[in-house]
């Protein structure tokens, strides 16, 4: 295969911090990528700013006054990190590449990986997904609800490579499928897995963050995972149902039993306890399904409404 034109894409929310370390050594990498005769001398960097309320932007438009190999956009406001990986991803295609890599701006993901993924690519893989050797810098809590998220979304069905952040490879190819998603709540780790393009692994290392703080909270988290879950499985609505099918039977069975022993034994029913044990628990379970359901409504009701994933303020190209 002919050495590609790479472009690495780079989401950034306030990471006034980070971004100039970073743009510098993402060029170093291509720069050694491009001596090592592995891609073409027009790759480039393509950095989104979703919104920020630093100098992240002005720090991104120095590097592209200097230097046109340096591109980037900016939102208009915060639209979220896999916003601002889609607006990256349609970025790349739209100026033209034959394969993108996307890496955060904080550089936790090792960046010498980015060479094996252009190995893998040049073997023939459309898509090369990064896979993180550990969770050492992760806190406990971190590590936790990544573990249950990864293992509860291979049970529902869902099959995400396990710890695989949104540090991977794509090819033309794939991003040319993506524009055939129109979906725009696009779960990206869902999608690339979901296409059934030829995907290779490559394990890296992580690192602590470079400066600043994490962006993602426990809601954000939350909001991901389980805009994951709504759109790429509805065993959970299934599971609603056998659920009520079950309660409903186990309800019916009480209530035999509750008469055969008036009838027989002339016992009237006691356990005021038990009654209201099972009131709470089963109203806590309808409620939670009930929930459940919403959230699956409020994804349609999302995409039904069809507003734009992102807006875009400036494009330098
Ligand atoms: N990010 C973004 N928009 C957001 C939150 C985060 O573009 O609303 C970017 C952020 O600048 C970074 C990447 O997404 O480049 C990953 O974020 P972070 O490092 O804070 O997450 P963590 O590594 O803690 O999961
Ligand atoms: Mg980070």
């Amino acid at each position: 295969m002919d050495k590609p034109v790479l472009a690495i894409i780079i989401p950034c929310y306030n990471e006034e911090l980070c971004v100039k370390a970073a743009i510098e050594r993402l060029l170093d990498v291509l720069d050694d990528l491009i001596k090592k005769n592995k891609i073409k001398k027009d790759s480039y960097l393509y950095l989104v700013d979703d919104g920020s309320h630093d100098k992240t932007w002005s720090i991104i438009a120095d590097f592209h006054r200097k230097n046109s190999r340096i591109k980037g956009l900016k939102f208009i406001r915060n639209f979220g990190n896999q916003k601002a990986l889609i607006a990256g991803l349609e970025g790349v295609r739209n100026i033209g590449c034959d394969c993108a890599v996307s890496i955060d701006a904080d550089l936790q993901q090792d960046e010498c990986a980015i060479e094996e993924f252009v190995d893998k690519y040049t073997e023939g893989a459309d898509i090369v997904s990064g896979i993180r050797k550990d969770r050492k810098t992760d806190g406990l809590f971190k590590k936790f609800t990544a573990l249950a998220f990864y293992k509860l979304m291979n049970i529902l069905g869902a099959k995400i490579p396990q710890n695989h952040s949104d540090y991977r490879l794509v090819s033309k190819k794939a991003l040319n499928i993506m524009e055939l998603y129109p979906e725009k709540y696009l779960f990206l780790r869902g999608f690339f897995n979901e296409v059934g393009l030829k995907t290779a692994f490559v394990y890296f290392n992580v690192k602590p963050r470079m400066s600043g703080e994490s962006k993602f909270n426990f809601m954000s988290l939350m909001t991901l995972a389980l805009n994951g879950i709504t759109s790429y499985s509805i065993v959970p609505l299934r599971l609603v149902a056998v659920l009520g099918f079950l309660m409903a039977f186990f309800g019916f069975l009480v209530g035999v039993e509750t008469i055969i022993e008036k009838v027989f034994w002339h016992n009237s029913p006691n356990g005021w306890a038990t009654a209201i044990i099972l009131m709470c628990v089963f109203g806590g379970i309808q409620l939670f399904c009930l929930g459940l359901i919403g959230e699956y409504v409020g994804q349609v009701f999302r995409e039904v409404k069809a507003r734009p994933r992102y807006i875009k303020d400036i494009e330098l190209k």
